[in-house]
């Protein structure tokens, strides 16, 4: 089987700031094999919100979770490791915190549905479509 570096989007969401768990969420991607290729703190227009979480427009939570993602300051950041897109997906844990596993970001940290810690691409065609909104490609070198 051969392993392939790939790259995936990160948002450290609302509550991840609020509750200054930067490092302690960074210390799990480390541990993981996931190395941060470029990060960026930046509040997202309501507008933003919606361009960026397009795919869930019509879900009864799109405007809850619009709100809630352009409610404050968030971290950005493009992860690259092994088989990226998924080992950061198992590291997230499940989308509602109470069913996620301890040790992952959102069963240790999860509060809600909505203040879920964070977010990650859920395919590697998702990841470049994601990475592409938030970056331009002189923003990292991998
Ligand atoms: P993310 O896209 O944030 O990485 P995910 O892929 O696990 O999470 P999605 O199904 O893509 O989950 O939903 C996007 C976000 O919408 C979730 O992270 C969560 O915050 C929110 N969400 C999902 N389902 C609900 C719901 N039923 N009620 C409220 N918010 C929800
Ligand atoms: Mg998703």
């Amino acid at each position: 089987m051969e392993f392939v570096s790939q790259k995936t989007l990160c948002i450290l969401k609302p509550d991840a700031l609020s509750r200054d768990l930067e490092d302690a969420i960074a210390e799990k991607l480390m541990a993981a094999g996931l190395q941060i290729l470029a990060r960026k703190e930046m509040l997202l227009s309501y507008a933003q919100a919606e361009a960026f979480y397009a795919v869930h427009k019509d879900r009864a939570f799109f405007e809850e979770l619009c709100t809630y993602i352009s409610s404050g300051p968030i971290v950005v950041q493009v992860l690259s490791g092994v088989e990226a897109v998924s080992k950061y997906r198992t590291l997230m844990g499940a989308t509602n915190p109470d069913q996620a596993e301890p040790g992952t970001i959102r069963g240790d940290f999860g509060q809600s549905l909505s203040l879920n810690t964070v977010h990650g691409s859920d395919s590697l065609e998702n990841a470049e479509k994601e990475i592409a909104f938030f970056f331009d490609p002189q923003d990292f070198y991998i």
